[in-house]
This record gives structure tokens, C-alpha cells and sequence, in this order.
């Protein structure tokens, strides 16, 4: 779906935590490819600067806030749900508000991009979810059980919506990153990082571009591809 294939209309592409780390990589991914771009960011629109495209600063997981957002969309072609965040700790220990948080930053945010991005998506028939999964979507972290829950929710939110909007050609797929050189790491002591690495059979962490060509490698698969959670690991999990 580029400039080329639809004449001289650029196609629009939204993402979610476009500020910093996989989510910058991919707005400078779209945007290389003549996207026009929706981004947002959690904070401050000043987080958004040197990227291209129409700036959004709010919280992905307030539905009014996604809802203004999206009023002012008149069509959109791909929606990449990237917004995370991570808590690590013992879950006893856990507080409910940190739970809350990550089950509406990681989850309830998708249910309210794709509710408002679907009836877009159906007067072309046509367009292409993506989700930002984790590995421990499906494999599970001890002390990162919010977390985990969490992506696992992405996982067959990802499945179960593929499955409700195939017969509208929209597909629905997620990427399932293991671990990934951006500030969602950068709590890590050198050692921790380092142990880390060595139990990598590719020696390394990924990084945000490796991701963003994933995910933009998807956004551009053949119709036929949708449900899919594609892992991108290093050989990890
Ligand atoms: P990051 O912390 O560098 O960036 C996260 C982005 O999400 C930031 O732009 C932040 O502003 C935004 N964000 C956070 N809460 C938000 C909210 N409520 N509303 C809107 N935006 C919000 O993290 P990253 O590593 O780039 O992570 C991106 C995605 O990749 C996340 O979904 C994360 O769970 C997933 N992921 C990352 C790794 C990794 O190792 N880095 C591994 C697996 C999955």
C-alpha cells in the first residue's frame, strides 16, 4: 500500500508511543515510505519532534482521548497498536493502580484504537493491524506477571479480531519481540544486561529498526496473512 499504488493519496498510517524506541523506528519507517502519519505520544508533543506527520499528545488507553483523535482521521490504511509499558517486580508486591496501568496501557489502549479505527477501515474494505506483543505474551516472565498477562491478551485479542475481520479484508497480526535495545531496558545494571545477552543465541539485543522493518514488512504481506504472531527473538524463547 504506498503513494504508488493508490495514485497520488498517501496512505495514512496511525502508531500508538511513536516518542522514543520501536515506536520512533517505525514512524521513521512509514514515513520514509511517503506514510502519512498519525502519532502519538504519551506525554508531551515536544517528545514527537523531528518526525514527520500530525502529533498527538495523550494516553492511548483514555478512550476519549483516542476518540478525538480519531475524529479528526478521515481514512485510514494501517494502525499499529505499539504503546507499552513494563513493570517488574513481585506480584505480591504489586500495587493495583501499577496492574491497571499496564492492563490499560497494554490492552485496554488496542481495544480502543481498533473500535475506531475498524469503521474506517470498512469503508475501504481494506486495512492492516498491528500489534506490539512480547515474547512473554505467550511464554510468561516470573516477576513480570502483569506484564505477561498482558501481552498475552494481546495475543488472542490479535487472533480473535483476525478471525471477526477477515471476511472485511482487514488483517490483524502482532509482533512478538524478545528483547529490544531501548529505554524499556535501560534499568538494567551492565551485568543484568549482559547475562541477559549470553542467554541470546544471537549474542545481542535486537534493535528498534529491526523491529519497525518487521512491522512494516507486515503491513505490507499478502491479505492472506492475518492472525499471525510473528516472534522476533534472536533465538531466545
Ligand atoms: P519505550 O519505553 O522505549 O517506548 C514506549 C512508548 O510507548 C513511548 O513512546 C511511550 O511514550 C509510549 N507510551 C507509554 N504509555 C503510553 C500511553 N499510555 N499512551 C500512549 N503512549 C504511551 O519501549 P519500547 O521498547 O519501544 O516498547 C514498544 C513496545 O514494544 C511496547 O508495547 C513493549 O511492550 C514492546 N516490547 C518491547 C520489548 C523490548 O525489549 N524493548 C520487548 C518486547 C515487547
Amino acid at each position: 500500500m504506498d503513494s504508488k499504488e493508490i495514485g497520488r493519496i498517501p496512505p495514512v498510517c496511525l502508531i500508538t508511543g511513536a516518542s522514543r524506541g520501536i515506536g520512533r523506528a517505525v514512524a521513521e519507517r512509514f514515513g520514509k515510505e511517503g506514510y502519512e502519519l498519525i502519532l502519538i505520544s504519551h506525554r508531551e508533543i515536544k517528545d514527537l519532534s523531528g518526525l514527520p506527520g500530525r502529533h498527538c499528545a495523550g494516553d492511548a488507553g483514555d478512550f476519549n482521548f483516542m476518540k478525538s483523535v480519531f475524529d479528526e482521521i478521515d481514512t485510514l490504511d494501517v494502525l499499529i497498536n505499539n504503546a507499552g509499558v513494563a513493570y517488574y517486580g513481585l506480584l505480591q508486591d504489586m500495587e493495583p493502580e501499577d496492574w491497571d496501568r499496564v492492563i490499560r496501557t497494554n490492552l485496554t489502549a488496542l481495544f480502543n484504537s481498533c473500535k475506531l479505527a475498524i469503521p474506517k477501515m470498512l469503508k475501504k474494505h481494506a486495512g492492516k493491524i498491528i500489534n506490539v506483543s512480547s515474547v512473554w505474551g505467550s511464554a510468561g516472565a516470573s516477576m513480570e506477571c502483569a506484564y505477561s498477562a498482558s501481552k498475552g491478551g494481546v495475543d488472542t485479542f490479535t487472533k480473535a479480531l483476525a478471525k471477526e475481520l477477515a471476511p472485511s479484508n482487514i488483517q490483524v497480526n502482532a509482533v512478538a519481540p524478545g528483547v529490544i535495545d531501548t529505554d524499556m531496558n535501560a534499568h538494567l545494571s551492565p551485568e543484568e544486561r549482559e547475562m541477559l545477552i549470553s542467554s541470546i543465541p544471537a549474542g545481542r539485543m535486537g534493535t528498534p529498526e529491526e523491529a519497525a522493518e518487521l512491522i512494516y514488512t507486515l503491513s505490507r504481506a499478502a491479505n492472506y496473512l492475518t492472525g499471525q504472531i510473528v516472534s522476533l527473538d534472536g533465538g531466545w524463547i
